[in-house]
């Protein structure tokens, strides 16, 4: 049977919850446990598919086709596992599943209500992955902050496992605050005690208190809180701001958080941690021997968080190729063919971003030509694989109106079209073509070096897809279909043979890269982003390359 480590947010919500628990987790895995994380989330939203991303951030498709939060992004970067729907359950999701067993008739005679109808749902899917057998410890995420009244009944159904598990069965680290207040000059502990105060009214009592602080905290006062909070002072765990999140497991590890937790789990046998990979991935981020400036053409860059994975990519893919990936947002709604060389200058490849909606698409368009006609590595995903089909098929095969129905339902030419099982679907939820879907790459091309192997597995979100009527017509002008799927011909990935490096994919590769296998595309879109720069540099110092032969 599997242990549970519940993993509850005090005082203010963007602490870090998911990123705790997810180094939490790559310890215990790095020392030999079989570990996996799901987040539980207060809203009522089935799944957050719908969110637009400046609500939620991004939505992360899991294999199985799963719309889901993003920290299950980062529970599979740190891990290098897959999660799947059952790693995310929203309180949509649990009251669906109990008002349909009191339609179907399950509950009859009585009354239906949160504890113990909606509290016992929540523990059986709390259970779920546990019972599985695959694993020796579940971590489970609780969205939201203590105290909340969408997060009361995660809480209560936290309340009654751990006095239904065995005692070392179930651990509970609180993480919390502790504000530095300049002009004090002091750290603040009030917080977190009225925080494991809340906990402890309704019925939780935290093992582990895990402090986020900007100051390091002093022995005086980590007795001050473990007293207030009523654990042993080992148990008061320093998180301190750290340069970058896949340093934090180091850290935990030096605070002694995977230790404690063992303990309390009653796990003497487990062996040094086995980090040697993650620690060779973070020397290789911390010490670049370059640098290339991405451009990343998107409309919601006002949240980081709605392109977290596309970030995290280049995040792995900088460090194998030991280069600094230097983000440059360009907000796409704002480039026009008058100042798009103003606006992309000085870069060193190009990334259309993925989204939804006629909002912006003209400017990526303009963006796409540039980097198509200048030499520029481009790298389109989802919407931005679209974009350069449209940009192509309107400046080099001359169909001056082609367009995606997406954004012009009544155009001429439809060189992207809805697929043909979208149209009879009218519900939002999930019923886009999701998850993980086979694709075959063709011989020769410059998708098949970058893959290495004649087929691949990506996930997927999208309604729209090439349109392969005019399939020849591309191919005959220099724009070649690399990769299909094996079944229907859906296309999925489009290249220029005559250029550098001009790829675009209708499946999201962001969703597989993690910090053990960084994303092929992404780091062979690295490498032409760092020949393109070296190219650029030898043109402007044309006499010190001949000085130095
Ligand atoms: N809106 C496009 C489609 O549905 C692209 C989706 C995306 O970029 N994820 O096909």
């Amino acid at each position: 049977m599997a242990k549970y480590i519940f993993v509850t947010g005090g005082v203010t919500s963007s602490l870090g919850k998911g990123i705790i628990a997810a180094s939490l987790a790559k310890l215990l895995q790095a020392r030999g446990l079989r570990v996996t994380i799901q987040k539980f989330d207060p809203y009522i939203n089935v799944d957050p598919g719908t969110l637009n991303p400046y609500e939620h951030g991004e939505c992360f498709v899991t294999e199985d086709g799963a719309e889901t939060d993003l920290d299950l992004g980062h529970y599979e970067r740190f891990l290098n596992i897959y999660t799947s729907q059952a790693n995310n359950v929203t309180t949509g999701r649990i009251y669906q599943t109990v008002i349909n067993k009191e339609r179907e008739g399950a509950y009859l005679g009585k009354t239906v209500q949160v504890v113990p109808h909606i509290t016992d749902e929540i523990k059986r899917r709390m259970q779920l992955l546990g019972q599985s057998g695959d694993y020796d410890i579940v971590i489970t995420e609780i969205g939201g902050t203590v105290g909340d009244i969408e997060s009361l009944p995660f809480v209560e159904a936290v309340r009654q496992l751990q006095w239904e598990l065995p005692e070392e069965d179930a651990v509970v680290v609180h993480l919390t605050l502790i504000p530095y207040l300049r002009a004090a000059k002091e750290l603040k502990t009030k917080p977190t005690q009225h925080s494991v105060r809340m906990l402890s009214q309704e019925g939780v009592h935290p093992d582990v208190i895990v402090c986020r602080t900007e100051k390091t905290l002093s022995p005086e006062l980590r007795r001050k809180i473990a007293l207030f909070c009523n654990v042993k002072q080992e148990a008061v765990i320093e998180a301190a701001d750290a340069p970058t999140i896949y340093e934090v497991p180091l850290l935990m590890m030096r605070e002694g958080l995977d230790k404690i937790v063992l303990k309390k789990m009653g796990i003497s046998e487990y062996r040094e941690p086995e980090l040697g990979k993650w620690k060779e991935f973070l020397d290789k981020l911390k010490y670049p021997k370059g640098k290339v400036n991405i451009g990343l053409i998107g409309k919601y860059l006002e949240l980081q968080d709605a392109y977290k994975s596309i970030l995290e990519s280049f995040v792995h893919a900088g460090a194998i190729n030991e280069c600094q990936v230097q983000i440059v947002n360009v907000h796409s709604e704002f480039i026009t063919q008058e100042n798009v060389t103003e606006k992309l200058a000085g870069l060193d490849g190009l990334l259309v971003a993925p989204g939804f909606g006629h909002r912006g698409v003209e400017g990526k368009i303009v963006a796409v030509k540039y980097a198509r006609e200048n030499g520029l590595p481009f790298f389109g995903i989802c919407l931005g694989m679209q974009m350069a089909v449209i940009e192509f098929a309107r400046n080099v095969l001359g169909l001056g109106d082609a367009h995606s129905t997406e954004m012009d339902p009544d155009t001429k030419n439809p060189v992207i079209d809805l697929m043909e099982e979208q149209k009879k679907v009218t519900a939002k939820g999930g019923t886009m073509r999701l998850g993980a879907y086979p694709c075959e790459i063709r011989e020769g091309s410059l998708a098949s070096r970058i893959y290495g192997v004649p087929q691949i597995s990506e996930r997927h979100r999208h309604r729209w897809e090439f349109n392969n009527r005019y399939l020849e017509q591309f191919e005959q002008a220099g724009m070649l279909a690399s990769g299909k799927n094996p079944a229907t011909g859906l296309v999925e990935i489009i290249e220029l043979p005559a250029h550098p490096f001009f790829v675009g994919v209708q499946y999201h590769p962001e969703l597989k890269s993690t910090v053990e296998n960084p994303q092929p595309v992404f780091v062979h879109f690295i490498k032409a982003a760092k020949e393109f720069a070296e190219k650029k540099q030898e043109a402007k110092n044309p006499l010190m390359q001949g000085e130095m032969i």
